[in-house]
């Protein structure tokens, strides 16, 4: 069984507001990519990224595409020996190799998908354009979906295989695979798992990974 990290590192990153691309800031003194890198090299067999045009040096490195999915599909047709996929996004660098092997041991235990999740702690609304509330849904029931998310490779592969403005509207890998009928579960993971979006995430995951350092 050949587990393999995908690792979708292409994009712009446009919200933080750096000059580069997001996965290669320097986060606590290193390429934000590296603090996840260092735990899928553990966790995996191996680790394809993909990356943005021209920084493709290095081993298993592959061009992304125009949408996050693209990337992964990219990453993962690297990998054709891969029975089990574990995507994992650089812009969460708090990743914990013990979050990895839940998520890997719930798919070798027979599910198509395990994804890293943080239940609700707000209450959530659906609100229409103008702001009007519609509804407020139940909280007991919401899960906020993160990654890493592990696959059954196959499962991974068929659910990519669609038509190219499906892959663009997804905003995770487990979407396509629920909706190619996949049975995907949620795994529920420490709060400190948290995405780089906005410059004030950047400084709260440095001050972690600056503690993490000094004990
Ligand atoms: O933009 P967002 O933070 O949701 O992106 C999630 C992940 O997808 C990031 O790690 C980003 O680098 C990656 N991505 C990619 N290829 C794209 C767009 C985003 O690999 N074309």
């Amino acid at each position: 069984m050949a587990v393999v990290g995908i690792v979708p590192a292409a994009g712009s990153g446009e919200r933080l507001g750096a000059p580069g691309p997001k996965a290669f800031v320097v986060c606590a003194g290193r390429p934000l990519i590296e603090w996840s890198l260092d735990v899928l090299a553990v966790a995996c067999d191996r680790v394809v990224v993909a990356v943005p045009p021209g920084y493709e040096d290095g081993r298993d490195r592959v061009v992304g595409g125009r949408h996050r999915s693209e990337s992964v599909g990219a990453a993962l047709r690297a990998a054709p020996e891969a029975t089990v996929a574990v995507v994992h996004d650089a812009a969460r660098p708090l990743l914990t190799i013990e979050l990895v092997e839940r998520c890997v041991a719930e798919v070798r235990a027979g599910w198509e998908g395990a994804v890293a999740a943080a239940p609700m702690t707000d209450t959530v609304k659906e609100a229409a354009p103008d702001g009007r509330v519609l509804r407020t849904l139940d909280r007991a029931t919401l899960w906020a979906i993160q990654t890493p998310q592990v696959f059954a490779a196959d499962a991974l592969r068929r659910a990519l295989d669609v038509p190219e403005a499906v892959l663009a509207a997804a905003t995770d890998d487990a979407s396509l695979v629920e909706a190619a009928g996949g049975a995907v579960r949620v795994v529920e993971a420490p709060p400190e798992n948290i995405k780089i979006t906005w410059p004030g995430d950047l400084r709260a995951v440095e001050s972690v990974l600056r503690a993490r350092a000094a004990v």
